[in-house]
């Protein structure tokens, strides 16, 4: 707890944010990519602490928002099936998909499980030998290990009962996608710490080189993250460009490479379609040829009927960084945790549900939307 008290000290992080407005000589804007960063830049007041034209915007990096309507939908048709157990984590039951979501798909009769780890699974897999138990595996580089190791073992130990349900997805693809987009107002990427714990970030160094601007790889504390945006500010006003390490306790330039080489070895790149983003090439990782017999889209039939998205949910723009939360006009209204219209409302890494929790708003006339979230965790 010594280390990470460090690295919440408030004269650490004042002195850091002073040192950012005497360096910024312009406006700048950054995204920082991951889900779990906007969640500590808004419960830590982060934003509040830089200077006014010194702006970040919210990438898409949450995985359970961007998982896409068809992956959910069948996740639910699996939950629906007779014998079969559909697993996942916490937060992808509550996702609506176009039919609903796996909390209904249980309320309705079906054996959904929130499970931890893909290897919870295969426990459920070898008590119910009888059973076909899938797991719904999403998420970015960070979770994939989990979802390789777990097919690993399956083969190991021959347990045909168990297939993956994939949705997992890569960071490097959905940076490019936002960087074509033709309204990009990014100048510099915070990366994902958590991400290049696992990936290093030697998949960024193209990047930064052909678009000739900064990611800095940046952790989740509030002195991290400020660290990372006075690099990542310092690189810009002085023209440089490149990837650059301030979550050095924690990320080597190569990675994991024990994770990375069974990744390559259980996976294979495919493209991928974004919730809100639409199809991004080589976005996405799928079971290798050599694990297909555990690829539980190959298991059962669905029906693939699937309605569009809600049209008053602006998810996309959102994960595009194009708005904020609370520029949607069903922001705290229409749409809120307990009946949210859309997956950024829904899971705990979600910009819309942060702004809802630490941002407080005021309606139009009177009282606060929301209070203000001190107390909370
Ligand atoms: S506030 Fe709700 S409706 Fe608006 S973009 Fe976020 S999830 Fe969608």
């Amino acid at each position: 707890m010594k280390h990470q008290s460090e690295y919440r000290a408030p004269e650490l992080a004042r002195s850091l944010a002073d040192a950012i407005a005497r360096l910024r000589t312009r406006p700048w804007t950054l995204m920082e990519v991951c889900g779990g960063q906007t969640h500590a830049i808004l419960r830590y007041g982060i934003d509040r602490l830089l200077p006014a034209d010194v702006e970040l915007i919210h990438g898409p990096g949450c995985p359970v928002c961007v998982t896409p309507l068809e992956s959910i939908d069948k996740a639910v048709e699996i939950a629906g099936q007779p014998g079969a157990i559909l697993c996942s984590f916490g937060d992808m039951l509550r996702v609506p998909g176009s039919r609903g979501d796996l909390l209904t798909a249980r309320a309705e009769g079906g054996d959904v499980r929130a499970l931890y780890s893909p290897l919870d699974a295969l426990t459920v897999a070898r008590d119910h030998p009888d059973r076909q138990v899938v797991f719904f595996s999403v998420g970015f580089e960070t979770t994939a290990p989990a979802t390789a190791m777990a097919v690993w073992q399956a083969q190991q130990e021959g347990l045909g009962n168990f297939s993956l349900l994939v949705s997992h997805v890569r960071v490097p693809p959905a940076m490019e996608a936002l960087l074509d987009a033709p309204d990009c107002r990014i100048q510099g990427f915070l990366a994902a710490g958590h991400v290049c714990t696992v990936m290093g970030y030697t998949e960024y160094e193209p990047i930064a080189a052909a678009r000739r601007l900064p990611i800095v790889v940046t952790g989740f504390e509030p002195v991290d993250l400020l660290a990372g945006i006075h690099r990542c500010l310092q690189m810009l006003e002085s023209g440089q460009h490149g990837v650059e390490n301030e979550y050095r306790r924690m990320v080597r330039r190569e990675g994991n490479t024990a994770a990375r080489r069974l990744l390559e070895q259980v996976f294979q790149v495919i493209d991928r379609p974004w919730r809100g983003l639409g199809v991004i090439p080589a976005s996405g990782l799928g079971l290798s040829d050599a694990y297909a017999d555990f690829d539980a889209e190959r298991r059962f039939s669905f029906s693939r009927v699937s309605a569009p998205e809600s049209a008053e949910c602006q998810s996309g723009r959102v994960l595009q960084g194009a708005i904020k939360p609370d520029q949607c006009p069903a922001f705290g209204t229409r749409c809120t945790p307990e009946h949210p219209l859309g997956a950024t409302m829904v899971s705990s890494e979600g910009a819309c549900a942060a702004y809802y929790r630490y941002r407080p708003t005021v309606r139009p006339s009177g009282p606060p939307l929301y209070p203000q979230p001190d107390s909370q965790s």
